[in-house]
Order: structure tokens, then C-alpha cells, then sequence
């Protein structure tokens, strides 16, 4: 059993102990799921497809010994090595082509959500999970070289990741179609770049997990309220469409010389966004047009007052009796562990 001692007076050790963290991607990922056992988080369910090549030596915290084996086995050793009463439930696989109802079976009862992937198609995916459950979501993400890192969290009452990036998903949809992808190769980021961006997550994850807390990091998440966005610059020369936005947005003068790099910017969603299709479909949000004289004007009629505040979660731990809907989700949960697809293992 891991000691915690050390951390109690910072962390809520005994919730994380009973967390249980659902994490897509163990490529960048696989430190990162690490990290958090070493911090006492419980129960973790790891989802890749890829197994461990040579090549990703260098920038993931695998082995030599681990070339050829799955990832996720790779990385629930290693969990385990650090917490032997860890619960590890890994599976081997590409998440996106589970049915809604598996998925909500392997991944409902988790407490967060870690998109750790540099596929669109599977952050949307994830997405979609975290509405559809109510289960609070992290993406974190590397730019193209390791310029510069994007962390974006959400739970109930948050815009959603699909609302935030929907330019982006709409132009990998259009490239889609025309059988090209524009997911960021993410060949030149070092270890060095993740290190930084998976610790601020790393951050984000605790302090959703142990939200309330009485400590730094049980504030977190209230104390960052609706600046649900973040952007980390890694490269001094890093810029966003020409302009040096985390200067900017940190209102830091051009004469300042202590001002170099490795600075995060917290942004909420200033613009009046259209709901996506996925709060639309699952959250039930709208937006109603005004005519205002020579304009027409979009307000969102019924954000907050949806399935956000008293479904998914919430709902399903209110209840002392197992309801139809779980039943079927206890049931394909079974189907799934009969699949021989999916790879997993309860512990060994
Ligand atoms: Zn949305």
C-alpha cells in the first residue's frame, strides 16, 4: 500500500483512494495515470489501442522491455508497482467503436474522464461520454512541435469541450470527408513539454476528484470557476495567429523582461456560442433568436436548468434502488468482459 502521509496535508487522500479515473490515451498519458496513483488515486480504467514501439522510448515513460506490449498493460504495471492495491481495469482497444451503452457501462461509475489522445474523433467521443453521464472531463493537449499546451476541463454547467473547439471539429469533419486528417503529428514534442502541461492537468484532475476539500487543491476548481480553457506557452516565440496571446492575456508589458515562457493563461468563453449538437442533444440546451430591430439576436434560454443539475451522477447515486437503465448497464458490462476484443484485467 502506498503512503500517503506526506500529502495528507495537501490532498484529500482518503477520496482519492476511492476515485476512480477513466484515461484515453496512455501514450502521453501513461506518466500521467502514474503520477496519480503516486498521489492515491484509486481505480483506474486505461483505454489504447497502440502497443509500445522503440520509437516512443524517448518521449513516454515506457521501457526497453516494454517494446511490444500493449500500452495500457504496459502502464497498469506500472501502476501497480507504485500502489499494489491499486484497481486497474485496462482495456485494449479503440474506445470510439464501443456502442453508447457499452461505453456507459465500462466508464459510467468513473469521477473523471482523461482525454489523453491526440485524436479529434476520440475527444469528441469522450465528449459525448461526459455529457451523456454527467462525468467531469479533462483534455490536454501538445501543439504541433511543443509549442505551446491546451488543457480544457469541463463538468455540469460548463460549456462543453465540442462547444469550445467547434471551428476545430468542423474543419477536421470537412478534411474527414475529403479522407485527410488534421490531427497535430506530435513528433518533436519532448518529455520535458508533456512534464509541464500533464502537471498542470495533473492539478485540474485532483482538484475536480476532491472538489470541496478543505485544502489547496479541493479549492481548485472553484477558485478557476467558468475559465475552463487553458493555454500553456512552452516556446518563448510561440503565437496564435500572429499575436503573443498569453502576454496578452496576462497583461504583461512589452518591456518586461522577466517575461519569457512556460506561463498558462485560464480563458473563459467570451463569445455567445451556438450550443453544439452534443448539448443540444445531451444536455437539452437551446438558443432562441430575438429580432432586434435590424439584428437578430441568440440567448440560450435554458442553460443550467438541464439534465447537468440532476442527472447522470448524481441521480444514480441518489438512488437507493437499482434502476432499469443500470440493470441493462450491469448487463452489457458483462457482454463486454465475455468480448475477447476487449482486453482487461481486474488487478494481478
Ligand atoms: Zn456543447
Amino acid at each position: 500500500m502506498i503512503d500517503l502521509r506526506r500529502l495528507k496535508q495537501t490532498l484529500d487522500t482518503e477520496k482519492l483512494r476511492h476515485a476512480t479515473v477513466g484515461i484515453f490515451g496512455l501514450g502521453g498519458g501513461t506518466d500521467f495515470a502514474v503520477d496519480l496513483a503516486r498521489n492515491g488515486v484509486g481505480n483506474f480504467r486505461l483505454t489504447d489501442l497502440d502497443v509500445v514501439g522503440a520509437e516512443n522510448i524517448a518521449r513516454q515513460g515506457f521501457q526497453q522491455a516494454d517494446v511490444g506490449t500493449p500500452k495500457v498493460k504496459a502502464t497498469a504495471k506500472k501502476i501497480k508497482a507504485v500502489n499494489a492495491e491499486a484497481s486497474v481495469l485496462y482495456f485494449h482497444m479503440d474506445c470510439t467503436k464501443l456502442t453508447d451503452e457499452e461505453a456507459d457501462a465500462l466508464f459510467g461509475d468513473c469521477d473523471v474522464l482523461i482525454a489523453a489522445t491526440d485524436n479529434l474523433e476520440a475527444q469528441v467521443w469522450i465528449n459525448r461520454l461526459a455529457l451523456r453521464d454527467g462525468i467531469p472531463a479533462v483534455w490536454v493537449g501538445l501543439y504541433p512541435s511543443g509549442a505551446a499546451g491546451e488543457i480544457i476541463f469541463w463538468k455540469p454547467g460548463l460549456d462543453c469541450y465540442h462547444c469550445l473547439c467547434e471551428h476545430r471539429i468542423r474543419k477536421h469533419e470537412a478534411a474527414a470527408e475529403e479522407r485527410r486528417s488534421l490531427d497535430p503529428p506530435s513528433d518533436g514534442v519532448t518529455r520535458f513539454d508533456v512534464g509541464i502541461v500533464d502537471a498542470i492537468a495533473g492539478h485540474i484532475v485532483l482538484g475536480l476528484l476532491t472538489e470541496g476539500s478543505d485544502n489547496r487543491f479541493g479549492r481548485l476548481i472553484e477558485r478557476l470557476g467558468d475559465r475552463n480553457f487553458l493555454q500553456i506557452k512552452l516556446d518563448p516565440d510561440w503565437q496564435l495567429n500572429g499575436r503573443d496571446v498569453i502576454r496578452r492575456g496576462l497583461g504583461i508589458a512589452e518591456e518586461c523582461d522577466a517575461y519569457i515562457s512556460w506561463c498558462t493563461i485560464a480563458c473563459r468563453n467570451g463569445a455567445t456560442l451556438m450550443p453544439c449538437r452534443d448539448c443540444v442533444e445531451l444536455r437539452g440546451h437551446r438558443f432562441e433568436e430575438t429580432n432586434c430591430g435590424e439584428f437578430s439576436v441568440f440567448h440560450r434560454t435554458d442553460y443550467g436548468v438541464d439534465r447537468d443539475l440532476v442527472g447522470g451522477k448524481e441521480l444514480s447515486a441518489a438512488a437507493d434502488e437499482t434502476t432499469p437503465q443500470e440493470e441493462e448497464a450491469e448487463s452489457v458490462s458483462k457482454r463486454a468482459a465475455d468480448d475477447p476484443q476487449v482486453e482487461q484485467e481486474l488487478g494481478f
